[in-house]
């Protein structure tokens, strides 16, 4: 039986990520958040898009000249009585499967949505994505201090186009420049919004009770509506269900202002209340409890450069069972060796710190010199492979070329290093000596080229290739396979970790492929 003050750790852990199209809002949250970890002490400085100042967790040059943030961190604070551990994810249009990989590593997501815009197209990506794991999500309808969409149809849009039920947790009184608070279906509080409050915890006056004539007095030209709509929205809407949540059928649903700080921690308080503890995570041998006292961990990120200062690479772990401390002696699965780890860090408040101790939900950074993958396990003494953490099929192409045909023994090496680390995936076709490099996003080619030159030492260019997709392929029958082998060869190549690739040209020509060889499985997804 694993011991108290363990298992209370383990159940404070909170461990979420935020899933937005860009521009919903989600720095902005991410700030307010902070502020209320008292991790910050007035919001402002994530991004810094106006004060010029730049948070910790800004890496590279390149993200501070666009003022966006390209990788994955990691942000630790308590708030209640829950350890949160909140993993932000690339906001851009362009974004890598590290938003991906790292939607593996949480246990619930904070979806949030501009009330002005509703369901927008990478929120629509990012929740196909939890639904592998149907991950439980809470919603945020933000920017209400706008002129934004009645919000019976925002809850309708969620629930027709992402096929999710909602639960209003509040609900917005007025809108835009008459944006007066919010009403707590479940606390019967209406909380008042006063503006001009963004950058601090807002002491807020709170209404009990629907029907207290309070409300009339200082919202008299909104009290009556909002009694006759309570009764309306109650009526047409689902009550929360804790177990539909937690399942990722039902999302509570609430409304506020990040910029004016206002319904941001109505959610957390949710968000600690509701979202889940520590999940167990799916071993290729065996499922693995959080509250097992022996250690185990999976690599679902790495990331080069993040201190400038150091020019080291971070793996990003998350701790599944057991307690990692300091110093302590760790199995890395995949190369049998035992290897002792002293410098792991954590992010709490943004700020790198050395890790003394860490628990099933956190996530801790190994210095890697490039031992370590994505997908790597790290146990006390098990074997264990941790399934679910894909690889996507890219969705651009192009191939690579050097400008000192010299160099090409380093151009592999690099590509190959970047493409075990998942910043891009490589693919050499059999028939050619041709370096193909495949990306979920444009901003990817442009990360490969500039860390080429700092990393490797080479100047690569681009040139434009008719590729339409590359798909993982394999079969079940061996003779089928070895036919197919033969007569595809001209669009067969090996991806960075020599898997087997059918480069198609055109989806014509892919979909030709796989009417003529049903035996093969043409797969959109890999997994480490
Ligand atoms: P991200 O791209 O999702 O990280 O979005 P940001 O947090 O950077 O916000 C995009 C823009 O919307 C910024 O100009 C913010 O100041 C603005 N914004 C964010 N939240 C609100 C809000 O609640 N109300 C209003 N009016 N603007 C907001």
């Amino acid at each position: 039986m694993a011991d108290t003050k363990f298992l209370e750790e383990v159940n404070s852990r909170r461990t979420f990520a935020i899933i937005s199209h860009p521009d919903a809002g989600k720095t902005t949250i991410t700030e307010k958040v902070l502020l209320f970890g008292n991790a910050l002490q007035k919001a402002g400085t994530v991004k810094g898009k106006k004060s010029g100042q730049h948070a910790k967790s800004d890496w590279m040059e390149m993200e501070k000249d666009r003022g966006i943030s390209i990788t994955t961190s990691v942000m630790q604070f308590p708030y209640n009585n829950s350890i949160v551990n909140l993993l932000d994810t690339p906001g851009h249009e362009d974004f890598s499967e590290d938003t991906y990989r790292t939607l593996t590593a949480v246990d619930s997501c904070l979806m949030v949505i501009d009330a002005a815009k509703g369901v927008e197209q990478r929120t629509i990506k990012l929740m196909e994505v939890t639904r592998l794991r149907d991950t439980p999500i809470i919603t945020f309808m933000n920017k209400c201090d706008r002129d934004t969409r009645d919000p019976i149809d925002l809850m309708d849009e969620v629930e027709d186009v992402l096929n999710i039920a909602c639960a209003p947790i509040t609900w917005p009184i007025g809108m835009g420049k008459e944006f007066k608070g919010v009403y707590h279906l479940l606390r019967d509080e209406v909380i008042l919004y006063s503006t001009g409050q963004g950058h601090t915890i807002q002491e807020v006056r709170i209404i009990k009770g629907l029907d207290n004539p309070e409300l009339d007095e200082v919202l008299p030209l909104h009290a009556d509506d909002l009694r006759e709509e309570m009764e309306l929205v109650v009526g047409a809407s689902n009550e929360f269900d804790l177990e539909m949540f937690l399942s990722g059928e039902l999302t509570p649903v609430y409304f506020g202002t990040a910029l004016g700080n206002f319904g941001v921690d109505h959610v957390l308080d949710g968000l600690t209340e509701w979202a889940p503890k520590p999940l167990a995570r799916i071993a290729k041998e065996r499922v693995v409890e959080p509250t097992e006292e022996e250690f185990s961990g999976f690599i679902f990120k790495i990331q080069a450069n993040m201190d400038p200062k150091h020019r080291d690479r971070i793996a990003f772990m998350r701790v599944c069972s057991g307690k990692y401390e300091k110093g302590m002696k760790m199995l890395h699965v995949r190369t049998g060796k035992k290897v002792s780890i002293s410098d792991a860090v954590t992010f709490m408040a943004g700020d790198r710190s050395a890790a003394e101790e860490a628990y099933p939900g956190d996530i801790i950074g190994l210095h890697n010199h490039g031992t370590i993958q994505i997908g790597d396990a790290f146990t006390l003494t098990e074997s264990l492979k941790f399934t679910g953490i894909p690889n996507f099929a890219p969705e651009m192409f192009r191939r690579i070329r050097l400008q000192d045909p010299l160099k090409q023994k380093q151009l592999l090496k690099g590509l190959m290093q970047l493409s075990e680390e998942g910043a891009v995936q490589v693919f050499r076709p059999l028939r050619s000596n041709d370096l193909i490099v495949g990306a979920v996003g444009v901003l990817q080619f442009e990360v490969v080229v500039q860390r080429l030159k700092s990393e490797y030492k080479v100047d690569a260019i681009y040139e434009g290739i008719n590729v339409a997709t590359a798909l993982w392929v394999d079969s079940d029958d061996d003779q089928k396979m070895a036919e197919f082998e033969k007569k595809a060869y001209d669009n067969l190549a090996l991806d960075g970790s020599n898997n087997l690739t059918y480069v198609a040209p055109t989806m014509v020509n892919l979909n030709l492929a796989i009417e003529r060889y049903p035996a093969v499985n043409f797969r959109k997804t890999r997994e480490h």
